[in-house]
């Protein structure tokens, strides 16, 4: 490591390295990192670029006007930070759209409730929608019901928050259950740990030869009042009305520029640009999008050229149908053995605590192991801005296909202590982001960045074995 007093010589002999091409020996590495670390507390372009974005474009679901509006927005701003090779490549994406929508209570009082209906949901009957409500706390709550309980009814679903993977089963798996039991319509308690009277959207799903039901949200508070009323024996009846349309696919793009590295490979850096159709999609995902855009920025500004391209990937569509992640692998499917490693944010603003790994193919502890040393000498770099998590639980949807094509993913792991209170519902916007955790996330990203570019040893060096080799 470089004492303080020998830091100039070894910054200009960094440069003189980079600008010559050749990978920075470690000890002028670690003079990068004090650059970077330096310059990106103090920028406050993340911050300023992701107030453009939601107050100036605003939501952005795919396929909608909002995310073309976007679409221009990213381009301008990469080839404005000095970006190469930006360009926008084209991707088909579902076009679903809310319209109007409401919910009542009509029995045992009436009361309008705080609802959303949940993407890709069918719309209700012309007229709206009137049934009695059957509430239960799980699905196994409704298996127990005889069939003339459910059958003809609204069933809610008021399962309490346990964690985003266990209690979305309800928002996507909700429409399907209710309906094998001949349930005319489905509510679902928000996918939420807490909440303000926030109704909180997100995908649904059908299945084949089961009834496509309307589906909605309600706010925490809205779920759990009529979930009393009918444990209290009362008879509660709801008018759903939703206007909500499948249209055709629409045209819409994944949105890439690139800061070269000195040779052929490549490390990519991913965020989704889309959003939901409320809010402003500032934590989910307009912070990733601009953690990963503003961290190769930060390197471009700073003239450190490692020898990996470094390609920033903001995906469209990662909301509902990830047809922008599985587009990027198929069109760059030739060129994936090229990936280095694939890097994903798209977990808020909560501080960056540590990163989580995806290998992909068979699993194999020698090669994690390995792999795990590797992201070792990333953690002993990063430790000082508070990274000290390295996990196994996955990397990120919008580079999922990328890594089930070869290449190993790292997800970006948030402090998610408030991440669920607003994700996916009109209170996402940008004045929940602290800009002084936004600065120390790109941070963290231009330095995991450069690592990942620049470190001799690939992390793509400790994929599983190919057929007939044997493990080391
Ligand atoms: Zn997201």
């Amino acid at each position: 490591m470089a004492s303080r007093h020998t830091l100039f010589p070894l910054l200009a002999l960094a440069g003189a390295c980079l600008l010559h091409g050749a990978p920075a020996p470690p000890d002028l590495r670690e003079a990068a990192v004090r650059r970077i670390t330096e310059a990106g507390l103090r920028s406050d372009a993340a911050y300023r670029n992701l107030g453009s974005l939601c107050d100036q474009v605003g939501h952005r679901l795919a396929g909608s006007p909002g995310y073309d509006k976007a679409v221009t927005w990213a381009l301008a701003l990469m080839k404005a930070e000095g970006f190469t090779n930006v360009r926008a490549e084209p991707v088909p994406v579902p076009r679903w759209v809310r319209n109007t929508e409401r919910a009542d209570m009509i029995l045992p009082r009436p009361q309008a409730l705080s609802m959303l209906g949940l993407g890709l949901s069918d719309p209700t009957p012309e007229g709206g929608l009137t049934a009695d409500v059957v509430a239960v706390g799980s699905f196994d709550e409704l298996k127990a019901l005889p069939d003339a309980a459910v059958r003809g009814r609204i069933v809610l679903f008021d399962a309490p928050w346990t964690s985003y993977g266990a209690t979305g089963a309800y928002r996507w798996g909700g429409a399907v259950a209710a309906a094998r039991r001949g349930a005319v319509g489905v509510l679902i308690r928000s996918v939420a740990p807490s909440g303000l009277d926030t109704p909180h959207t997100g995908s649904m799903a059908y299945a084949e030869g089961v009834p496509r039901i309307p589906a909605a949200a309600l706010s925490l508070e809205d779920a759990s009042l009529l979930h009393r009323l009918y444990a209290r024996g009362e008879r509660v009846q709801v008018r759903l009305k939703m206007n909500c349309r499948t249209l055709p696919d629409a045209p819409s793009a994944n949105i890439v520029g690139e800061l070269p590295g000195t040779g052929p490979e490549i490390v990519l850096l991913g965020a989704h640009l889309d959003s939901w159709d409320v809010g402003q999609g500032a934590q989910d995902d307009g912070v990733g999008c601009m953690i990963v855009l503003e961290a190769v920025h930060l390197l471009h500004d700073l003239g450190l050229r490692p020898r990996r391209t470094l390609r920033v990937v903001l995906f469209t569509n990662e909301e509902n149908g990830n047809r922008g992640g599985r587009s990027y692998a198929e069109t760059h499917r030739a060129e994936l053995p090229r990936h280095a490693a694939a890097v994903e944010s798209d977990e808020g603003n909560g501080l960056i605590q540590g990163f989580s790994l995806e290998l992909p193919g068979p699993e194999d502890p020698a090669r994690l192991a390995r792999a795990q040393a590797f992201l070792a000498r990333l953690k002993l770099s990063l430790a000082p801005l508070g990274v000290t998590r390295m996990t196994g639980r996955g990397s990120g949807v919008d580079i999922g296909p990328t890594v089930h094509g070869g290449v190993p993913g790292l997800g970006s792991d948030h402090d998610g202590a408030h991440y669920f209170d607003i994700h996916h519902s009109r209170a996402d916007t940008f004045d929940k982001v602290r800009p002084e955790d936004l600065a120390k996330n790109v941070t963290i990203m231009a330095i995991a960045a450069y690592l990942l570019a620049d470190d001799p040893d690939r992390l793509a060096d400790f994929l599983p074995p190919a057929e007939g080799e044997t493990t080391p």
